[in-house]
């Protein structure tokens, strides 16, 4: 339950005023406080980057950029964005951002904009392989306005390289092809981007590399991910992610000519007023990534992320690629049976208080209504305070759950009702912090 002073008053607003609305959001609250986050693009934000998003600077248009504004009344919303801008520029260690982009794919579509004219082809990982839907999915801009080429992971079960990317495929699609844009980043892939590998292929080719850091960029900024930076020519990334921002996109570059570009595609390229209360919430949440205890906490994910996959390991769950470097792992669920779904997974987890989302794997046989894998993460966990030991309690939860799922109904309901116990008992004893 939304126990901070600040959520506590809304909710009191809220009571008289559309309790409809109060209501739903006190059960959200609970439900959060209640169940076990893992799902891997998820995390918890800080009551201060919280309530940042719920203060009078949404009341603002100020289109334009600090200095050059297209409204009055910007002297205060111009501090805030070039103190927001300033920040991203610190975390990241490059020479110009712009931290208007409303979420992860706008920051894509304006890169794109900037970068290309419609119809030209960019490499990229397809979705089904890990990839984002922003990265040439057919029904998304991305996919309808230019022209996506895809280059592949190593499929092949005896490569020692299983399931991560072809470098050499990379090189051999880009030579072909000749992609004005190259895409690296993913939303699936659970190891590190060589990004200096990337950027030998961009330069051989002749494109520009974009790195979508969406998933890794808190990794990147506490240390615990190699940076794209100087390889990536762009950097685009969400900041609601690993970042533990409001939700909300970014990008950054060091090239003085493209970060002009950037700009103009933002705005007026693809967005209109820039939303000054997530801006300012941006950069409290980017002062807390420049502290020292962020890098403690980047760390701590990963290595979260190694002790859940080695406990699921343990129990006989397939992993992708073997295990995890980031903050992710894949579950292939056929390693423990071939009836076994992501689908149901995620369903039977669920109700057990275990929050997670089907995904395909490389190769999937199935569509991705069903999937044969899970996909999870420790960014929320690790921000709510557990630790390796707690890691291995969750892999015992998911594999009770899951083992008796297959045994049938009885034995599910029996299995959910334990660990929905033990998983409030867990909850309880690592609160949310607001
Ligand atoms: C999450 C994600 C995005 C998009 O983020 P939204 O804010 O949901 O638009 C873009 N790229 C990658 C790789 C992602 O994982």
């Amino acid at each position: 339950m939304a126990t901070d002073p600040i959520s506590a008053s809304v909710l009191s607003l809220l009571r008289d005023r559309d309790p409809a609305i109060a209501d739903l959001i006190a059960k959200e609250a609970d439900r959060q406080a209640t169940t076990l986050e893992l799902i891997a693009s998820e995390n918890h934000v800080s009551p201060a980057v919280m309530h940042t998003m719920g203060t009078c600077l949404t009341n603002k248009y100020a289109e334009g950029y600090p200095g050059a504004r297209y409204y009055g009344g910007c002297v205060f919303h111009d501090q805030v964005e070039t103190i927001a801008r300033d920040r991203a520029r610190q975390m990241f260690n490059c020479r110009f951002a712009n931290v208007q982009p409303h979420s992860g794919a706008q920051a894509n579509t304006a890169a794109f904009m900037a970068l290309m004219n419609p119809g030209e082809t960019f490499a990229s990982l397809v979705l089904k392989d890990g990839g984002h839907l922003s990265h040439g999915m057919k029904l998304n801009f991305s996919g309808r306005y230019h022209t996506p080429v895809h280059y592949p992971l190593h499929y092949e079960k005896s490569h020692p390289e299983f399931e991560r990317i072809d470098y050499d495929a990379v090189r051999a699609v880009c030579m072909e092809h000749k992609p004005k844009v190259l895409m690296c980043g993913y939303s699936a892939y659970p190891r590190i981007i060589d990004f200096r590998k990337f950027r030998e292929i961009a330069d051989a080719c002749g494109a520009l590399l974009v790195a979508d850091v969406a998933h890794i960029a808190g990794l990147i900024v506490g240390g615990a991910h190699p940076s794209p930076f100087p390889h990536a020519h762009v950097v685009t990334t969400t900041t609601h992610k690993t970042l533990r921002g409001p939700r909300g996109g970014l990008i950054l570059t060091d090239d003085e000519e493209l970060a002009k570009k950037i700009d103009k595609a933002v705005f007026p390229g693809v967005q209109g007023g820039p939303l000054m209360h997530i801006i300012a919430s941006k950069a409290v949440a980017f002062g807390e990534c420049l502290k020292p205890e962020f890098k403690t906490y980047a760390r701590q994910t990963v290595q979260n992320a190694r002790a859940l996959a080695a406990a699921l390991i343990e129990k006989g769950f397939r992993i992708t690629t073997g295990g995890t470097d980031n903050h992710l792992m894949l579950v292939d669920l056929r390693g423990k049976s071939d009836q076994l779904t992501g689908a149901d997974a995620e369903k039977w987890l669920e109700a057990a208080g275990l929050i997670t989302n089907k995904n395909g794997i490389p190769d999937d046989p199935r569509p991705p209504k069903f999937t044969s894998g899970l996909r999870l993460g420790s960014p929320a966990l690790t921000t709510r305070g557990l630790k390796e030991a707690e890691m291995k309690s969750v892999a015992v939860f998911i594999d009770t759950v899951l083992s008796a799922g297959l045994k049938g109904e009885g034995d599910l309901a029996a299995a959910t009702h334990q660990v929905r116990e033990q998983v409030r008992a867990m909850c309880a004893k690592f609160p949310l912090d607001g």
